[in-house]
């Protein structure tokens, strides 16, 4: 099955991706992920993308694009792939057409997760990410058996730098004006599957589970 999931920043796409890939046995493919693991490596992408994601501001359509092209082109997405923080342009979204168009396969569904906007500030600076595994957390709405430890793997939470009130401010508007459109973009194509994302995070998932079985 392959499976985009979209959504405004802090929506709850990492939280419900983690468990999807696992109860539907398909890879995770986060950009996000992918732009901090580079991060952590020092490498050139990586360096750039910095400049990028600090700000809250989008990293630039090519770099996104050829990375993405690259990562679906691996054996792991053979069985199927979740992707999460991408598409996020309209460009990006054509782009991601064409590989699949290439590749021969297509999209099975689009999970939107809708959150009121006023609700994301709060998550997202709440939020606490785990340098082990990604594994999401919040200090309220969702805290870890042990304060400052995952639950899964042990290791240790850290706050993104990018989760302060002026990258998220700057992040949220960069959904609304370049990421929202693609809501039409999917909808138009008859695979997008809305889903009440402000509700019990087991519950979200629920919803999600019914959407695409
Ligand atoms: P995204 O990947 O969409 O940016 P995350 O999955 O990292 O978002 O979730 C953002 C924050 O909101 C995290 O701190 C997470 O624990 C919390 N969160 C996720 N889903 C819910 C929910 N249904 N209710 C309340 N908080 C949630
Ligand atoms: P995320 O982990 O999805 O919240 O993404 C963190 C940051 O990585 C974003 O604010 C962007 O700077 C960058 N990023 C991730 N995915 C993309 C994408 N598809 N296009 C452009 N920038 C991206």
């Amino acid at each position: 099955m392959n499976l985009l999931i979209m959504g405004p920043p802090g929506a709850g796409k990492g939280t419900q991706a983690e468990v999807l890939v696992k109860e539907l046995n398909i890879t995770h493919i986060s950009t996000g992920d992918m732009f901090r693991a580079a991060i952590k490596e020092g490498t050139e992408m990586g360096k750039k993308a910095k400049e990028y994601m600090d700000k809250g501001a989008l990293v630039p359509d090519e770099v996104v694009i050829g990375m993405v092209k690259d990562r679906l082109s691996q054996p792991d997405c053979k069985e199927g792939f979740l992707l999460d923080g991408f598409p996020r342009t309209v460009e990006q979204a054509a782009a991601l057409d064409a590989t699949l168009q290439d590749m021969g396969i297509k999209l099975d569904g689009v999970i939107n997760i809708e959150v009121p906007l006023e609700k994301l500030m709060a998550r997202l600076t709440g939020r606490r990410v785990c340098k082990g595994c990604g594994a999401s957390y919040h200090v309220i709405f969702n805290p870890p058996k042990e304060e400052g430890k995952c639950n899964t793997c042990g290791g240790e939470l850290y706050q993104r730098s990018d989760d302060n009130e002026e990258s998220v401010g700057t992040r949220l508007n960069a959904y609304l004006e370049k990421t929202k459109p693609l809501i039409d973009y999917y909808e138009a194509k008859g695979i997008l599957k809305n889903i009440n994302g402000d509700q019990e995070i087991s519950k979200v998932l629920a919803d999600i589970l019914a959407a695409v079985k």
